[in-house]
């Protein structure tokens, strides 16, 4: 090294498009493989510049079989998932499993947010409808309206008169009550019963410890006995 200056370090390791920066950064430390694929990581939800790093070692440590199936797991979920024609749902076929099912009430609908929440229903085990994913919720505040969502395959549906309820189960969020209330009012003049999923004390919990807003909810929602 012919002096301490990081300009040096650039010039010894022959990085010019790399920044100061990414110099001083620990990551660098890494073969370049290795840096890139921390850096693919570190773009993951949730995932930190050291999980990222853990994950990456971890592939690898890993067989050569495992880390194959990874890529190709990738890979696949790029290439052969869509979006399905009817209920914006993620599949491999179109339309969905859903959608197709005759052991399924096709007239009764549940709209969700995200196609994770389909899970969180399908595990009740109690709910034989079908779904139809919005992809979002409005946020006037993050520049999202109802023309960012995916409602017109919504409100066609149901002005073929192919539905007889839909059930509004978006999350009990601002954004999710104001996207409640819009599908409401465009729905409910193509005349089908519109319902919205009661919100109150979580199962188990202690009432003591519930916030004013969720007891206020669950009191409106109460039912008869
Ligand atoms: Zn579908």
């Amino acid at each position: 090294m012919c002096c301490n200056r990081l300009e040096c370090f650039e010039h010894r390791f022959q990085l010019p498009n790399y920044k100061i920066t990414q110099l001083l950064n620990p990551m660098s430390r890494f073969a370049e493989p290795m840096s890139r694929l921390i850096d693919e990581l570190k773009k993951l939800p949730g995932v930190g510049a050291k999980s990222a790093q853990r994950l990456a070692f971890h592939i690898l440590r890993s067989s050569d079989e495992d880390a194959e199936a990874l890529a190709a797991a990738v890979r696949d979920v790029k290439a052969n998932l869509r979006l399905c024609s009817v209920c914006n749902n993620i599949t491999d076929v179109d339309p969905c499993v859903y959608c197709t099912s005759p052991t399924r009430n096709q007239r009764l609908v549940c709209v969700v947010e995200e196609p994770t929440n389909i899970a969180a229903i399908e595990k009740t085990k109690h709910f034989n409808g079908v779904f139809h994913v919005l992809h979002g919720a409005i946020s006037p505040l993050h520049g999202i309206g109802p023309e960012q969502l995916r409602i017109g395959n919504l409100v066609s549906r149901v002005e073929s008169g192919d539905v007889e309820e839909v059930i509004l189960a978006t999350n009990p969020t601002v954004e999710g009550e104001a996207t409640a209330v819009y599908l409401s009012q465009q729905l409910k003049r193509a005349g089908v019963k519109v319902t919205r999923i009661a919100m109150g004390i979580p199962v188990g919990s202690d009432i003591e410890y519930t916030d004013e807003i969720t007891m206020l909810k669950a009191m409106e929602g109460r039912r008869d006995m």
